[in-house]
């Protein structure tokens, strides 16, 4: 059995002083208890990254990081959004630990379960996956969009774990592995998993932000979830050839169906014509569309350039 792990927390921070106090408060005293259990060594840390904040975000973190050995920093130069200030930093610390876990900063996700984390760590997971038990403290609105949104993304063939959102343990090599996936947009949670290795989730209940205002209005949340669905599949471009196609078939009933009313004297000068070329090149346009869309959907993959494989193990023992 592995002992006393190195473990470094990832907290990135958008404008966030008015929690950053009570987090890290709440985790140092975890880290404290970790500590005694013998669970994570002396070179374990908190690291607070700020993401280009307007506020005191990262004069705190300065103060913080000067008061306790524990808190690290880390500045952006400037507001790069979530999903790549977490990158930024996981990459930046990622060769200073054996594993590392990320967590919003406002403690929405219960800390409580980083031990378990760092336990099903030592068993040999590489990736463990902080998944909400249900969605109670969430508003009608957004629990039913949330949900939906990631069945959605089940129903298009991209792998994602239900109600798992950014909070999850990576061992150093998995962050390693990570590392290889050069993309420009994230979208972290679909994007952990193409990666592989063991893995498995702890639950744990979600809580209400206990101060300070969510960062992600409903604009944005819109943004993030169209970023993930067109980041990680072109189910919407077949849709339009398939669109096409129908249109098409359509077409000839359409054709079927003028020329019967033409012969029945029901219709004036240039009807039966007008009928059938509307809907034979609506058809024709929006399957030729769709075909241009899988040539781009097949530039889109290639574009990405994510590994093709990942290794989990080269046993050569005659080597
Ligand atoms: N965040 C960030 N950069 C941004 C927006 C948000 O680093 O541009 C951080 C924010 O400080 C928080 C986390 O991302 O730690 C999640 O944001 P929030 O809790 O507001 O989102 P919600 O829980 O409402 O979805
Ligand atoms: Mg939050």
């Amino acid at each position: 059995m592995m002992n006393s792990i190195n473990l470094y927390i990832v907290v990135p921070c958008y404008n966030e002083e008015d929690v950053l106090g009570e987090t890290s408060r709440q985790m140092l005293l975890l880290f404290d208890e970790m500590k005694a259990d013998g669970l994570i060594n002396e070179k374990s840390r908190i690291v607070f990254i700020d993401d280009g904040s307007k506020d005191k975000t990262w004069s705190i973190i300065d103060s913080l990081s000067n008061e306790h050995t524990e808190i690290a920093g880390i500045k952006l130069a400037k507001n790069a959004g979530h999903q790549n200030a977490l990158l930024g930093g996981l990459m930046t610390v990622k060769d200073d630990c054996d594993c590392a876990i990320s967590i919003d900063a406002d403690l929405q996700d219960d800390i409580h379960v980083i031990p378990d984390m760092v336990n099903a760590f030592i068993d040999g997971c590489d990736i463990v996956y902080g998944v909400r038990d249900n969605r109670e403290t969430d508003t009608f609105f957004k629990r039913s969009t949330a949900e939906g949104f990631y069945k959605l993304m089940g129903a298009m063939g991209v792998k994602i774990i239900f109600n798992h959102a950014d909070y999850r343990l990576m061992s150093r090599r998995a962050l390693e592995e990570f590392s290889k996936f050069p993309e420009r947009n994230l979208f972290l949670r679909g994007m952990v998993p193409l990666v592989g290795l063991k893995s498995t989730s702890v639950y744990y209940h979600r809580n209400e932000r206990f101060a300070g205002e969510s960062k992600y209005p409903l604009k944005k949340m819109i943004s993030f979830a169209f970023d993930g669905i067109t980041s990680f599949s072109i189910s919407p471009i077949r849709l339009i050839s398939s669109l096409g196609a129908t249109v098409c078939v359509i077409s000839v009933i359409m054709a079927i169906y003028a020329f019967v009313q033409k012969l029945m004297g029901h219709t004036g000068a240039g009807w039966a014509s007008l009928m059938m070329s509307i809907w034979f090149l609506g058809g024709v346009q929006l399957l030729s569309v769709g075909l241009i869309g899988e040539y781009i959907g097949k530039i889109y993959k290639e574009v990405k350039r994510r590994p093709r494989y990942i290794i989990e193990e080269y046993k050569n023992d005659k080597k």
